[in-house]
């Protein structure tokens, strides 16, 4: 989930704010001398009083945080002189002082009306003029941008005199009429809070009695009366007339804004994509320009490249003779943004334009909102667009490549999650290739979100929320089109399918943000949602059924299809992670028990392996019974037989690393668990024993099994229980684990050391450059440390003697346990490496069990606020922190050369890896999946790092350039 950067309103000040929006513009130089000027007066303009209301020409881009994006954007467009219809903007700090005291604060409607006069006459017309009237949009605008979230009244200044007057200027009753049902309905919907269908009923009967399938087939007269209907429907649920005065529509409508941030599509929006409560939004209210005044008008919404793929094209749809809320509701089919070239050649090259300059004044990819109006371009709107994964990296490339942006604000641009969607799954070619065979891709539509998911059909998003996220089933939620109130169940949903909408519709964008696969405008298909099933080419799937969508394809297949992991080879990434692996200090390693993930890992940039958890090695079958052998063994020679059987075994694992990671650091760990882990559980055991001897007393011979043989048996599974009643212990992650096996059980070292040496000989005969790490798990002790080592000493001695080779090693330990961290310039004494077991860590500092962590209070500690992150999942930076900082510190004061990772889980984790970074870590080791990850994540903490350390030394100079 994208997390902001957060201002709380409660500590901002102008300057910091001020500050703030540079930095999130990166090294971009704002030309904001109106932002430094205009913040004071937001608190303390001259007459004494708060500054609540902006012009357009007030104000530019770096005002985000008073004038929401959307506000100071068109002011930084008017600034640039484009086509901006002139407008105002009441601040966030209004809709903040707004909500706090439940009513506008002091002048701020007076401030409006003040505006509106310089509006007027920027626009060369007066608001309630019936001759020449100004009509305004009021439009919510917050610092993020949150699609659909809150709401939009069009229209505002119509009234019955109005239109009149309105229709004579233009000779279009039909546009104007339009216009005002529009106003009456959006006035009904979003500021009385109405519900939508009985105006969408009375639209339905007329579509119905005129036989025309768009709202568009209506002509004037009918629309007049559609305005009249939805007036006394007004009427009939509020119990009180459409307000005829304009300036009352704009009041109620700046209102209704306003507490559209607290509406709880807001809330939810701003709780999954981790925008704070408290910033509030702008109102924008701007100059009408209509798209809808015949075949010279329309309206569209692009971005200025593909923002599925990345690709340099214009991308996005739009309508002639429509308003711009017809092309994001996906109600009309859309035109592709090039066939406007054919239809409006020079509205296209001028709007072309405008799109590249915006990109390059930006920075950044643009989206837009146009409407043309009558042969007039206008610009609503720009913003960063929002992307697919994929086209995320690729314009982080392509416009560094192009000199728009440095390579450490490529790199910066594009987050973990983006690149992690490239080690997700996607249908496996040979399994889409028999759906296909067998007829079961039903359909295809636009492949507005990359990514593969199967699932069951869920019709709504409740239904969608409660088998996704309570029932954790893999749910696919269809819909004709998604709004705003249906992002819950698209957040429990694995992908997302819709008949209608496009590339710019809700269901595009909010599954684009939150990488959801999807699959919109499949006009072939029919979702009834009453019947809870959808019709497509003869076929019928009913809720509950699997499907499976290709949001990189836009393919629809019925059932399930497998999924693979996609090639790591996509070029742009393939660059960017080189760029990021030019910034980053710390080493990116990875945690690998065979050698076919080490291979992976390698392939995905590890520059070594942290960890190797040889005991895994042990589970196999064919080694399982040898290692319960030895375990049982009641003399050192029937464990040392069992040992020698054990050894080649662990050679060959060890040798596939060594080959693996030839020239690279293989970091083994000698076994680490309670040995009971390798015997049958006792309840088991108990249990096979009773019956066994009940079998025996009733002479049941268990299908013609002989006494003597189940005499035997019983013995020894008498024998085993007994070893393992004599293993028993109540906190076996706190007993017989770790460095304590290893002195307990000096052979098991021997073996696993002979294995490494003699692994690490042969392979360096072979020519492999094999650098072992030998390492030991939970020290708690520095002479645990010393016994191992000497152990460990003799033992290489011994078979580098026998080879008559050479092998330089390391030998170090993992800090796992508070006292390690506490002692660690002892420990350094007799350990050359630091790993730090942040898994082990947590647990031993938190006292937390880590097996059953998350499914015990944890998750309610975090419900209630008492942990704000799952301490096992993100570094514990105020506690397990101070530990491993204070490990780092006393490890290096012993040994100042002293190299020093990380192998818990934490190592994959982003913000983690920032701490890691911060506390001088040499490297974060993480599974091979979150290698490439890692590596991002490593560079991004440094490239932090550098910024802060500028911004601290007073320089203008950011992040390093290259
Ligand atoms: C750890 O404790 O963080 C660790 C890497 O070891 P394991 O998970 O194997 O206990
Ligand atoms: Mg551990």
């Amino acid at each position: 989930m994208p997390t902001r950067t957060r201002s709380s309103t409660a500590t901002r000040t102008p300057a910091k704010a001020a500050k703030a929006a540079k930095a999130a513009k990166g090294t971009r130089a704002t030309k904001s001398t109106k932002a430094q000027a205009a913040k004071p007066a937001a608190r303390a303009a001259s007459g004494g009083g708060a500054k609540w209301v902006y012009l357009f020409n007030e104000g530019d881009a770096s005002m985000r945080d008073l004038l929401g994006g959307k506000g100071a954007n068109l002011a930084e467009m008017t600034r640039l002189e484009l086509p901006v219809p002139p407008g105002l903007i009441v601040t966030t700090d209004a809709c903040n002082a707004y909500l706090a005291a439940g009513g506008f604060p002091d002048t701020m409607w007076q401030q409006v009306l003040v505006a509106l006069k310089k509006v007027e006459r920027q626009a060369g017309k007066r608001f309630g003029d019936a001759k020449d009237p100004l009509l305004v949009s009021c439009r919510s605008g917050a610092k993020f941008s949150m699609p659909g979230m809150m709401d939009t009244v069009l229209n505002i200044g119509l009234n019955d005199k109005v239109a009149a007057g309105l229709t004579e200027l233009t000779g279009d009753a039909r546009f104007v009429n339009d216009a005002y049902r529009r106003l009456v309905q959006m006035f009904g919907t979003v500021v009385m809070n109405l519900p939508d269908e009985p105006f969408e009923e009375v639209l339905a009967a007329w579509r119905a009695k005129r036989g025309v399938a768009n709202d568009a087939d209506l002509d004037a007269a009918d629309l007049r009366e559609v305005t009249d209907e939805f007036k006394r429907i007004f009427k009939a649920r509020t119990k009180s007339e459409f307000p005829d005065d304009p300036l009352e529509q704009m009041r109620l409508a700046i209102a209704a804004v306003f507490n559209s941030w607290n509406g709880k599509r807001a809330i939810d929006y701003r709780n999954a994509a981790g925008i704070a409560h408290d910033l509030g939004t702008a109102v924008n209210i701007q100059t009408m320009v209509f798209g809808n005044m015949g075949a010279g008008s329309g309206t569209g919404v692009v971005t200025t490249r593909n923002v599925t793929s990345g690709e340099r094209d214009i991308e996005g749809d739009y309508l002639t003779n429509a308003q711009g809320e017809d092309v994001v509701a996906g109600i009309r089919e859309t035109k592709r943004i090039a066939a406007l070239s054919e239809e409006m050649p020079k509205i296209y090259r001028e709007f072309a334009a405008i799109c590249k300059r915006l990109e390059k004044h930006y920075r950044e990819v643009q989206d837009v909102e146009f409407t043309i109006e009558r042969g007039k371009l206008w610009m609503l709107q720009t913003r960063d667009a929002k992307r697919s994964a994929v086209a995320a990296v690729r314009l982080a490339v392509d416009l560094a490549n192009e000199k728009l942006i440095t390579r450490a604000e490529a790199v910066q641009r594009v987050k973990p999650e983006h690149v992690d969607y490239f080690l997700h799954p996607q249908f496996d070619p040979q399994d889409r290739a028999a759906a296909k065979a067998r007829g079961d891709a039903i359909a295809t539509g636009l492949n507005v979100s990359p990514g593969a998911a199967s699932g069951i059909l869920a019709f709504d998003a409740d239904t969608a929320e409660q088998w996704g996220l309570k029932e954790k089933k893999a749910v696919i939620m269809v819909r004709p089109e998604t709004k705003p109130d249906d992002v819950h169940g698209m957040l429990a949903a694995r992908g997302i399918l819709t008949s209608r909408g496009g590339r710019t519709s809700h269901a595009a964008l909010v599954a684009r943000q939150f990488g959801k696969p999807a699959v919109v405008g499949v006009l072939a298909m029919d979702v009834d949602v009453e019947k809870r099933q959808l019709t497509v080419g003869g076929r019928t799937l009913r809720e509950g059924d699997p499907v499976s969508v290709d949001g990189t394809t836009g393919e629809v297949f019925a059932g399930e299809l497998k999924t693979v992991v996609p090639d790591f080879k996509e070029p742009h990434l393939l660059t960017l992670l080189g760029w990021a692996d030019t910034f980053r200090r710390l080493g990116v390693w990875a945690n690998a028990d065979y050698p076919r993930d080490a291979e992976r890992a390698r392939s995905y940039g590890a520059e070594g392996i942290g960890l190797t958890r040889t005991e895994h090695m042990f589970f196999e079958t064919d080694r399982l019974p040898h290692v319960q052998r030895m375990i049982l063994a009641r003399d050192e020679a029937v464990r040392d037989q069992a040992l020698a059987t054990l050894l080649p075994f662990q050679r060959d694992d060890f040798a596939g690393l060594f080959r693996a990671m030839d020239g690279l650091p293989v970091t083994i760990r000698l076994i680490d668990p309670p040995l009971h882990e390798f015997l049958p559980a006792h309840d088991d055991l108990q249990k096979t024993v009773t019956e066994l001897e009940t079998r025996l007393r009733l002479r049941d011979d268990d299908g013609g099994k002989s006494k003597a043989a189940m005499e035997a048996e019983l013995a020894a599974k008498r024998e085993m229980l007994q070893a393992v009643e004599g293993m028993r212990e109540q906190n076996p992650m706190l007993g017989l684990r770790g460095v304590r096996l290893g002195i307990h059980m000096p052979s098991l070292v021997r073996m696993q050391v002979r294995a490494i040496f003699e692994a690490a000989c042969i392979c360096a005969k072979e020519g492999v450059k094999v650098k072992p790490k030998i390492m030991i798990p939970l020290t708690a002790v520095s002479s645990e440390l010393k016994i191992e080592r000497d152990l460990l000493e003799d033992e290489a001695k011994k078979v580098l003697k026998e080879q008559r080779q050479r092998i330089p090693y390391q030998f170090g330990t993992m800090i796992e346990v508070p006292r390690a961290a506490v002692v660690a310039e002892r420990i350094a004494e007799y350990a050359e490496f630091f790993s730090f077991g942040t898994n082990d860590l947590t647990q031993t500092t938190f006292g937390i069990s880590r097996d059953d962590a998350e499914t015990g209070f944890l998750t309610e500690y975090m419900g209630k606020g008492i942990l704000l992150r799952n301490p096992f999942a993100t570094l514990d930076q105020g506690g397990v922190g101070v530990l491993m900082e204070m490990a780092v510190r006393l490890g290096r004061t012993r040994r100042p050369d002293l190299n020093i990772g990380i192998c818990g889980e934490h190592g994959g984790d982003p913000a983690s890896i920032d701490f890691c970074h911060r506390i001088g870590l040499d490297y974060v080791s993480c599974s091979p999946f979150r290698v490439p990850v890692a590596r991002l994540a490593a560079a991004h903490a440094a490239l932090a790092q550098a910024a802060a350390e500028a911004k601290a030394a007073g320089t203008k100079k950011g992040a390093r350039r290259r």
